[in-house]
């Protein structure tokens, strides 16, 4: 599928793409078997084909995916069925494929326990229980525009602020540091710096991440976000020897062998910074849980990780295992980002979709859209 990072997705996007898949099963409810639906994320691209030529096979020829006890399908058992004899390392985008396909099974599973994601998760993920009912929330978008860039900006973070959010993540790295800066004055003058965070989509070389981190600091934002290549660890670790306010990082490495690295070499601090890994690119939740795992045993706070993508999937994924809190991306990426129609935060905070499964359904455009895979 195109996707658009525009809400007027006739701007050019970068021919962005993702997968949609249905896992259908027969769990009858209804007259209607009980189907799981799961997509890409956003950002690396579709993965149609890994999924089909080794993924999708595994499941379908495995003689069982089903819990100890007959009831239900076994996410957990499900994901190891399709990472049988994946070798480890060269993550490359199979780790993609892997969670486009994870999705749709938590979404089935959750759908046949007839709870939500958040609820069912909570059940089996080992950790806490079920931290809060609701979960801290902020706008992403914030993405150059063509023409009246900094004035579009302004509009777009003033739809955020008209519509319950109270934080938002502009994009910066893709323009002079000038024209940036322009950005985030133009942003701060609608939203307080506390709660604005800027995102270089990992832009910079080594010293583009030293002259940003040297001009953003006086303005103390919320976050710092992929400052330079995802594996420039001693970039990395100089911006943070001398940035003194929160960086994230993380959402393009998708293991824990990576995550790992990045703690150890790029000088990330626990009592402040910001973890994006996106549950979705990190092999799903059985990888995601891995990473949280490893990070945990190494010190760092659940309150640090804000996963990446931007949809009800992280949504549930924060409220189920107490994460910090998640992106929502109201106006990018549609029809998968953003709330239930209609739903809205209320001070910046708002809670995860109370129907069985993730809640696709309550956004009629996507259900739409899955459902073009019935045919
Ligand atoms: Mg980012």
């Amino acid at each position: 599928m195109p996707i658009s990072r525009y809400r007027d997705a006739g701007i050019p996007s970068g021919g962005l793409t993702t997968s949609i898949v249905a896992v259908v099963t027969d769990v009858v409810r209804g007259g209607r078997p009980i189907v799981g639906y799961g997509f890409a994320s956003v950002g690396r691209f579709a993965q149609g084909g890994l999924i089909r030529e080794r993924f999708a096979p595994r499941l379908l020829g495995a003689p069982d995916l089903m819990n100890p006890e007959g009831t239900n399908l076994d996410p957990f058992r499900a994901w190891s069925v399709m990472m049988a004899g994946e070798k480890p390392g060269g993550h490359g985008e199979r780790c993609v494929a892997v969670g486009t396909v994870d999705m749709a099974v938590w979404d089935a599973a959750a759908k046949i326990a007839d709870l939500p994601l958040h609820r069912f998760l909570a059940e089996r993920a080992g950790g806490p229980p079920l931290a809060a009912d609701t979960v801290a929330v902020y706008a992403g978008g914030g993405y150059y525009y063509p023409a009246d860039d900094v004035s579009r900006l302004s509009d777009e973070l003033r739809w955020f602020l008209d519509h319950g959010y109270t934080r938002a993540k502009i994009k910066i790295g893709g323009a002079a540091l000038e024209q940036d800066l322009r950005r985030v004055e133009a942003a701060a003058k609608l939203i307080p710096t506390s709660g604005l965070a800027v995102d270089a989509m990992n832009a910079y070389d080594a010293r583009g991440s030293r002259e940003a981190a040297t001009a953003l600091a006086p303005h103390r934002l919320w976050w710092f976000e992929d400052i330079c290549d995802p594996l420039d660890l001693e970039t990395h670790a100089a911006v943070a020897a001398s940035y003194p306010h929160p960086i994230a990082a993380g959402e393009a490495l998708f293991s824990r062998a990576e995550a790992r690295l990045l703690d150890r070499y790029g000088g990330l601090r626990r009592d402040r910074d910001i973890l994006l890994f996106d549950p979705v690119h990190c092999y799903g939740i059985p990888g995601y849980l891995d990473i949280i795992r490893c990070l945990e045993e190494r010190g760092w706070p659940r309150r640090a990780f804000w996963p990446h993508g931007g949809h009800l999937f992280a949504l549930h994924l924060a409220a189920a295992l107490g994460l910090g809190g998640a992106e929502v991306n109201p106006l990018s990426f549609g029809p998968f980002g953003g709330l239930p129609d209609g739903d809205a935060p209320v001070e910046g905070r708002t809670a995860p979709p109370q129907v069985a499964g993730i809640g696709f359904e309550l956004k009629p455009d996507l259900s739409r859209l899955f459902a073009t895979l019935l045919v």
